[in-house]
């Protein structure tokens, strides 16, 4: 017999006749013997009919009493759903969060899960009942029984959350879409269902995937190895498994209050190459990167940041050995780059460096809180480390450094982090012991497609080539809560009035840009000869996908459809599973598209 957590949606408990079907699916589980926990959403709209009515009364409700408002919604939905499985002769009882011991942090409308009691949930299972428990809320205490929620889309976390403190066998989340698809279905026609995906990549698509499964559900299910699927409750399709690596036995104790960074990860295995002045136009990363790939080389991090001119420059790492094969590559294609635009033509530069290590903080934790890259960039700071580049992704920041320092920087990182001990390691470590191989898994090694066009470029010019200037720009920031999703420092180095300078570009939500210009614009005495650009007029478009691991030709082929359609590549970022490039937002959704075609995502696939 097995205990299985079961969550349904708004839309799946909409209507009267939808709350029958429910509870016919409910029953047909506990039929089979399993014990059956089943959350649930409010139903249909209900939790933005009651925002709505807030607001009419107020322009800014208090954080308790909206919290006092929403969590009806689910205590609706909890009671008629009961009251359907008794209608078909199946014992059930209705919980709300403050009854099952759902245990929160204080804080109103965005509260995170300390802890949950089993106990009662355990005795109604044992008397053969089902236990339906209302989603998205908790209490801050068992003493204080405030009610708290968990921010909006958060009954995917409860169910999970409940799924991980009751050790289920498993947890499935219903929804009205028939589970995770390869892309948007509203941009790209032939968007395709996956049969599966790790946590990892599901976080790595956290802009793609937020709508059907809550970021924070995915990371308790990956923190706990709960086997998570997702799937529609109109159909008996099978939906999509969301897989997690085996786990150590943890305890569920301070269940969502984990630590943002989860590992320190080092690469001293790597040497880096860089394309000076490359022309900023259409195919060029293509070219370089294809015919990288024709030698079959393959390459860890690609970064390109932002341009001055009319000319980029691209550069990326490699694992030592191979990096002579690499570097020929480069001086081979460099005169092909001959910059026609500018005044003097000048041959793209190639320029090598050996003496490198990558230092990354890998996390789901740090998605949406602020401040996690601009410790670790002081952190480096502290030490006296110099960044020499950075790039990060949705749950990793990896700082280029010099491989003298690697040592040093591990050490204060894990003591910053809490980090109990972390390997040095000579391979790509990104997935640890749940990696599999490529082949067996994956006809694509690219998984999903996702893009944002919600995002706004800041640029810093000029900033002083010395450790702490990464870490002062992005402590200020923090300070706001602005949440900074993609950084990005070039290789490009210029002297000015004797000062080795850089320049360093992010990407923000659009409605954080105005005010991040404007911390940073105060700032500007601070950050001494700076200049600061704003460009709202962008798009992110990313690949993502475990399986392009030690895979070369990924990323050529990504650029490669991005030539094909005159997009010009303006910035790039990389992690072990992810690549992201900003385009112009106009070219967004076709670059979406052509992206997923060249990997084949699409209909034709059997
Ligand atoms: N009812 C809440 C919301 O609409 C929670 C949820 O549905 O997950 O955000
Ligand atoms: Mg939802």
């Amino acid at each position: 017999m097995s205990l299985v957590v079961q969550k349904y949606g708004g839309t799946s408990v909409g209507s009267v006749e939808r709350i029958q079907a429910v509870a016919q699916r409910v029953k047909k589980t506990a039929q089979i013997g399993d014990s059956v926990v089943v959350v649930v959403s409010a139903m249909g709209k209900t939790t933005d009919g009651l925002v709505k009515l807030a607001n009419a009364i107020s322009t800014n409700p208090c954080r308790r009493e909206m919290d006092m408002l929403l969590s009806t919604g689910e205590q609706v939905s909890i009671a008629l759903l009961c009251m359907a499985l008794q209608e078909l002769e199946q014992p059930a009882i209705s919980l709300t969060g403050a009854q099952v011991g759902i245990v929160t942090e204080a804080h109103h409308s965005r509260a995170r899960i300390l802890h949950i009691e089993t106990e009662r949930l355990q005795r109604h299972l044992q008397e053969g009942k089902v236990v339906v428990v209302a989603g998205f809320q908790g209490i801050s205490s068992t003493t204080d029984m405030e009610i708290t929620t968990l921010g909006r889309g958060g009954s995917d976390t409860s169910a999970v959350a409940l799924a991980a403190s009751l050790k289920a066998n498993r947890c499935e989340i219903y929804t009205d879409v028939p589970g995770i698809l390869t892309t948007d279905p509203r941009l790209v026609s032939d968007a395709q269902l996956m049969d599966e995906i790790t946590s990892d990549e599901m976080l790595e698509l956290a802009s793609l995937g937020a709508k059907v499964l809550h970021p924070r559900a995915v990371e308790i299910a990956r923190n706990y190895g709960v086997p998570l699927v997702v799937l529609s409750s109109w159909t008996d399709e099978p939906g999509t498994k969301v897989i997690s690596p085996l786990t150590q036995p943890r305890s569920t104790e301070g269940l969502e209050i984990t630590l943002p960074v989860s590992a320190v990860e080092c690469d001293t295995d790597q040497a880096k190459v860089a394309l000076l002045r490359v022309p900023d136009h259409p195919g060029v990363a293509a070219k370089l990167f294809g015919e990288i790939a024709v030698q079959d080389l393959d390459i860890d991090l690609i970064i390109q940041s932002i341009h001055e001119g009319n000319s980029n420059d691209i550069a990326f790492t490699v694992s030592n050995n191979i990096i002579q094969r690499a570097e020929a590559v480069s001086e081979a294609i460099a005169p092909a780059f001959r910059n026609q635009t500018t005044p003097h033509p000048e041959e793209a530069e190639v320029m090598v460096e050996r003496d490198i290590a990558k230092i990354s903080i890998t996390g789901a934790g740090m998605i949406g809180r602020p401040g996690i890259a601009a410790k670790m960039f002081a952190t480096l700071a502290a030490g006296d480390i110099n960044i020499q580049m950075i790039s990060t992704s949705e749950v990793k920041v990896s700082c280029v450094i010099a491989s003298q320092d690697s040592n040093r920087a591990i050490d204060s990182l894990c003591q910053a982090f809490q980090i109990n001990c972390s390997p040095v390691s000579n391979s790509l470590p990104s997935l640890g012991e749940h990696r599999e191989s490529p082949a067996s898994h994956h006809q694509s090694p690219v998984r999903g497609v996702a893009l944002d066009l919600n995002q706004a470029r800041l640029a810093i010019r000029y900033i002083h080539d010395s450790p702490g200037s990464a870490a002062k720009i992005f402590g200020l920031l923090a300070e706001q809560h602005i949440s900074v999703d993609m950084i990005i420092q070039s290789q490009r180095c210029r002297v000015i009035d004797g000062i080795p300078t850089r320049d360093l570009a992010f990407t923000v939500s659009q409605a954080d840009a105005e005010a991040a210009r404007q911390a940073l614009q105060q700032a500007a005495p601070v950050l001494e000869q700076t200049e600061i650009l704003l460009d709202t007029e962008i798009a992110k478009v990313s690949i993502v996908g475990a399986g392009m691991i030690g895979q070369p030709g990924v990323a050529a082929k990504m650029f490669a459809a991005l030539a094909q359609h005159q997009i010009n590549i303006q910035m790039i970022a990389t992690s072990e599973i992810k690549i992201s490039c900003v385009v112009s937002q106009a070219q967004g959704v076709i670059a979406l598209q052509a992206i997923h075609q060249a990997f084949d995502l699409g209909g034709n696939k059997e």
